[in-house]
């Protein structure tokens, strides 16, 4: 919505959407948006905490470009009507999150931040003259030629030509069983984009949120790091402090080292990890974050004095369609932006609260290339286009089997022996009757042979027979078919169209 706001101000724009406007991620965000707006930050601090949760795979120009860009990107935000949360002077009020050194992410309806973003973009899309949205509408593939993309077949069978196409889907939670991520999350970008031909990259780097509220079926309700950023604390089964002893910044440590800590305890003790505010103004806590006291409270649980069972879930995919600054694939014509697309912000493990940025900053980013007439494609790998196929498989059943297969062989802690079981299970699966479960199975397949690629422990990815970081491997993999190609991290630092803004 973002971009589509922002190409409008040159070209009309047609925005589709397989469910409602504004359905997504995006309105379930919780935390905020990471800016370095408060008067003790600095972009150089955000950049610094960037790169140290990607463990060593961030793309360092990427991290320093967006971040810069972050505090524009809020006051845009402000611009569209967000009415983000202020302090008693008026300033814009910050939290801290994990793995950041300082408050800084803003936040609006306490913890309704994504709802209070989605809700301004889409009231700001709807009533814009140049953009028309079809809801409904699911997109099954792009269609390109030897020059570039020619426009989409829509999942009906009906084609709309046009030479420019931003992916925008989201993520890809539902390749595995637990997800924070809402249903239709199911790595349509991604899949769109390898299917035309386009280079992927990190698809081995899957965040899993440390605490989702561990009651019921995916999508699982999420108990936001800000939770832990205004003291909560995550117990064992015994009442044991699950972070004692395990990371110095404790229960505020890196998300992939608080997700394996919390998933190993459960394992052990058999019993799920609890989030603890008892310590805390119980009044306070409830006011701080009313859309998780309401969802505990569905469960007959008090989020301020009662132990919350939490566990951890797919949450968020740093892998995807490989782009550069501009948000340009290596498909002319071709851009994604947000959880969809892999620029190298992230590298091997989101930041908390650099999702929402990236979508922003990407966004504006695109939106200016495509008002400059886009031009070359991203630097990287190409082939040629297959064709989506469907086949008779139970796209429910298909769907259950791949969460099943990729949460226990190609989850938090994976091995050689589990995933290759993975990919023997994966093969083995009928091919499915729609174009949804066929992504989620082609994505799957794709995570599964990066993860098997990557024999070195970094980051979200953790491999229990090479428990280590290898140096060596510190680089980014592009993959385009199936052909695993090595990035360096300066093959994608350079915006292609020279888009530069005063920093
Ligand atoms: C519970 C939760 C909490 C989070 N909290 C935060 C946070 O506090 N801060 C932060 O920075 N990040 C957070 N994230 C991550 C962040 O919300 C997402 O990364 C971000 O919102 C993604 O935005 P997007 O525009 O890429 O995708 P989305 O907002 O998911 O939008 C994707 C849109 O594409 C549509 N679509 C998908 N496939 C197709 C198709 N084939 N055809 C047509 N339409 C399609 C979908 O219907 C949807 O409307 C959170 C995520 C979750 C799940």
């Amino acid at each position: 919505m973002f971009t589509a706001l922002r190409v409008a101000e040159h070209h009309d724009v047609l925005l589709l959407t397989k469910h409602t406007l504004g359905e997504g991620s995006t309105a379930w965000a919780q935390g905020g948006i990471a800016a370095a707006v408060g008067p003790e930050d600095t972009v150089t601090a955000h950049v610094v905490d960037t790169l140290d949760a990607g463990a060593g795979m961030c793309d360092p120009v990427v991290a320093s470009v967006v971040c810069a860009d972050a505090p524009r990107r809020v006051s845009d935000l402000l611009g569209f009507g967000v009415r983000f949360d202020r302090a008693d002077d008026d300033t814009l009020a910050l939290a801290r999150e994990g793995a950041h050194s300082r408050p800084r992410v803003v936040h609006a309806g306490g913890d309704a931040t994504g709802r209070h973003v989605a809700d301004a973009l889409a009231a700001q899309v709807r009533s814009h003259a140049r953009i028309a949205v079809r809801e409904h509408t699911m997109v099954a593939e792009v269609t390109v030629d030897d020059s570039g993309v020619t426009g989409v077949r829509l999942a009906d069978g009906t084609t709309i030509a046009t030479r420019s196409v931003v992916l925008a889907t989201g993520g890809s939670g539902h390749v595995f069983a637990r997800t924070t991520n809402p249903m239709g999350a199911t790595a349509d970008g991604p899949a769109l984009a390898y299917r035309a031909g386009a280079a992927l990259a990190d698809m081995e780097m899957v965040q899993f949120h440390p605490t989702a509220l561990a009651i019921g079926p995916s999508p699982l309700a999420l108990v936001s790091e800000a939770v832990r950023g205004a003291g909560g604390m995550l117990f064992d089964a015994e009442g044991h402090p699950v972070m004692q002893g395990v990371h110095p910044m404790g229960d505020l440590g890196p998300r992939d080292v608080v997700a394996r800590a919390v998933f190993r305890s459960a394992r052990e003790t058999g019993r799920d990890v609890v989030m603890s505010l008892a310590h805390l103004d119980p009044e306070r806590a409830r006011a701080r974050f009313p859309d998780i006291t309401a969802v505990c409270a569905t469960h007959g649980l008090d989020l301020a004095t009662d132990p919350i069972p939490v566990t951890p879930a797919a949450h968020y995919a740093m892998g995807g369609v490989l782009t550069d600054l501009s948000g340009r694939t290596t498909i002319p014509g071709l851009w994604a932006v947000g959880e969809c697309a892999s620029t190298g912000l992230h590298g091997a493990n989101r930041l908390a609260s650099n999702g929402l940025l990236e979508a922003a900053a990407l966004g504006e980013r695109a939106a200016a290339d495509i008002a400059a007439g886009g031009g070359e494609p991203a630097p990287g790998p190409r082939v040629d286009a297959r064709p989506l196929t469907t086949g008779a498989g139970d796209a429910d059943a298909v769907r259950t089997e791949v969460g099943r297969i990729m949460w226990t062989g190609c989850g938090l802690e994976r091995d050689a022996e589990g995933l290759a079981i993975a990919a023997g299970e994966l093969d083995a699966l009928p091919r499915p009757a729609t174009p949804e479960a066929a992504n989620l199975l082609d994505i799957a397949r794709l995570a599964v042979r990066a993860a098997a690629l990557r024999e070195e422990s970094r980051g979200a990815h953790f491999r229990t027979d090479f428990p280590d970081a290898d140096p060596t491997q510190a680089r980014r993999t592009a993959w385009a078919g199936d052909q695993p190609h090595h990035l360096k991290p300066a093959d994608m630092a350079t915006p292609t169209n020279n888009f530069t803004e005063a920093v």
